[in-house]
């Protein structure tokens, strides 16, 4: 029987996280396969991880939760969810319930159709107007600028078959923009929409600051286009300076020496003086990048995390669970 595991980040979602569970649950139990549900506490400061104790000792068959030693951010989250999860397919969701769990259901479907991702595209109702302008400009921006394709209202919503799931956890680097990854990795994928719910309860995790540099994450993770166009930008710069002061020379030629174009100068100066900032600054955020790339540090720590007893390895099995998760996340040693 096909195994499904619901992989599940959560960070400050105590209000919502029973009603979540329970109706997953119940969507769970009227389909034929075996489930489980991975919780990552993404270091709550409120009472989430207690919740989580709770469901998995009133459920320890087919709960897995791993809390985290403080916050990481749900990149890290979901990898998390990913490493843990065991089924044939992964399914990843939001604890607020925005993602129903009904479609679960048409998911599963579609996956047995011999599809390896199955997107849900939401529609933007119950979003503000303005992120849903911002949203739509930038999706457009981007991907003039990126290689692989972001569409708008695609997001961590999706069903992940075992080889998916295994060819993301194969990608080693630390700064994980998921929504460019799961592109990124490809395979047979298919979009389906869905009317978007609002939360049910507890606010978003997303300051409008968190979501430009999440934005900017996007645009940089996944190519150096920004420093082609840094080096376009400076050549047409040049060469208009080129004109410019060739022009002038001309003119100081045929008519004599002009009055000294104090404003003119000050503005090229501090005008050209900015656009180096930012080139600076890009080039920056990809040294950045390799810094933090080269210092391999994990993408979480673990402080507390529960498996179904019916999983946990005999001593004896212990090394080849191990080397089974390591063949399996790509540490092959
Ligand atoms: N989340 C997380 N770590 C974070 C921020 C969010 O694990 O640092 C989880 C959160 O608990 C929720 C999901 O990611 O399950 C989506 O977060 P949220 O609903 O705040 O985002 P939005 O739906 O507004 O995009
Ligand atoms: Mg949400």
């Amino acid at each position: 029987m096909t195994k499904l595991s619901v992989v599940v980040p959560c960070y400050d979602e105590e209000a919502v996280i029973d009603r979540f569970d329970a109706q997953t649950r119940a969507v769970l139990g009227g389909l034929p396969i075996e489930y489980e549900i991975c919780y990552v506490d993404d270091g709550s400061a409120d009472g989430t991880l207690a919740r989580l104790r709770a469901l998995a000792d009133r459920h320890p068959d087919t709960t897995r939760y791993v809390s985290f030693s403080r916050n990481f951010g749900k990149e890290a989250a979901m990898l998390a969810g990913l490493r843990e999860a065991e089924g044939d397919a992964v399914v990843i969701m939001d604890a607020d319930l925005q993602h129903p769990p009904e479609l679960i259901g048409r998911m599963l479907d579609l996956y047995s159709l011999g599809h390896d991702q199955v997107v849900a595209r939401r529609g933007r109702e119950g979003d503000k107007a303005l992120r849903t302008a911002l949203s739509r400009f930038y999706y457009r921006a981007v991907n003039r600028w990126v290689d692989v394709e972001l569409t708008d209202g695609v997001g961590d919503f999706r069903l992940l078959s075992r080889p998916v799931a295994d060819a993301l956890l194969s990608l080693p680097e630390n700064n994980r923009f998921s929504k460019g990854l799961f592109s990124w990795v490809g395979f047979d994928t298919v979009t389906f929409h869905y009317r978007n719910a609002a939360r049910e309860a507890g606010s978003t995790k997303w300051r409008f600051g968190a979501l430009l540099n999440y934005g900017m994450d996007g645009l940089i993770s996944f190519n150096n286009r920004p420093l082609r166009l840094a080096i376009w930008l400076g050549v047409t710069l040049a060469g208009l300076g080129g004109l410019y002061a060739a022009w002038v020379t001309v003119d100081a030629l045929v008519t004599g020496v002009d009055v000294p174009g104090y404003v003119t100068l000050v503005a090229i100066i501090v005008g050209l003086g900015g656009v180096q900032m930012v080139m600076l600054g890009l080039i920056g955020e990809y040294i950045g990048r390799i810094y933090y790339e080269t210092k391999r540090r994990p993408h979480f720590l673990v402080k507390e995390a529960h498996h179904p007893s019916s999983q946990a390895p005999e001593p004896l099995d212990a090394l080849r669970h191990q080397r089974q998760r390591e063949l399996r996340h790509g540490r092959v040693i």
